[in-house]
């Protein structure tokens, strides 16, 4: 389904998440006061318009309230991304997901009414970490403190063998709810299953378990 987004604040994030909302046949609007930055990403969104997003005037005037999702990807001016947030909630709009650059910023965006408040460099550090912790891990979501599911390659020790021979479940106390295999997926794989060389599991449990698992010579 075709939604529409707008993107205020096209430096190097908004930009990047602007250009692939559009390249995947998304209708995507961006937003920047600044008119070089328009100009720059212009032939990369449906409408690009230099506008200051901290007035609500400006923003009723490009027609913001049709948009189902917007993201404030101002940083380093603090004080304008909070007020683009104020004036977007204020004018009703659903989704609004904002960049935070530290955690007070956070709590502020958070308390004011953002639907999503993302920290990019915080994550992305985080993310590499864990990647060079484990190289076999491609991505993760953090459930909560403790558990998660992860997406990893598996070991290759583990090729040609069924998932009931291996064990997974009392040996590691995880589960393997899918497994990409050559384009495809396979949701819960059966314990017949067998493991090809290359297959990445999407698994599920407790941190320690997984770091383990992944770690399997
Ligand atoms: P990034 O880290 O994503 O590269 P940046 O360092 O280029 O961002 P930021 O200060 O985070 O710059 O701002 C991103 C963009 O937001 C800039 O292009 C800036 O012109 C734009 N911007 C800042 N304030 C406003 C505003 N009030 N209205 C519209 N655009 C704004």
């Amino acid at each position: 389904m075709i939604k529409e987004y707008a993107v205020i604040g096209l430096g190097r994030f908004g930009s990047s998440v602007a250009h692939t909302l559009f390249e995947a046949g998304n209708d995507v609007l961006g937003i920047d006061m600044n008119e070089e930055r328009i100009e720059d990403n212009k032939e990369c969104v449906t409408h690009a318009v230099v506008a200051d997003s901290t007035e609500e005037t400006a923003l009723k005037a490009v027609g913001i309230r049709n948009f189902d999702c917007v993201i404030v990807a101002i940083g380093d001016d603090i004080q304008a991304s909070i007020l683009t947030v104020m004036v977007l909630k204020d004018l009703g709009i659903k989704q609004v997901v904002a960049k935070a650059i530290n955690k007070r910023h956070g709590q502020v965006l958070n308390k004011i009414g953002a639907d999503l408040v993302i920290f990019p460099e915080r994550d992305m550090g985080e993310r590499l970490a864990h990647h060079l912790m484990s190289p076999n891990v491609l991505n993760f979501i953090e459930l909560s403190e403790d558990y998660s599911v992860e997406e990893m390659k598996a070991p290759s020790c583990m090729a040609g063998k069924s998932l009931r021979e291996l064990d997974v479940r009392a040996r590691f106390n995880l589960s393997v709810i899918a497994i990409h295999r050559n384009g495809d997926i396979i949701i819960s794989p059966s314990p017949d299953q067998d493991v090809h060389e290359g297959d990445i599991f999407v698994v599920i449990g407790k941190n320690e378990d997984l770091k383990r698992f992944a770690n399997m010579e």
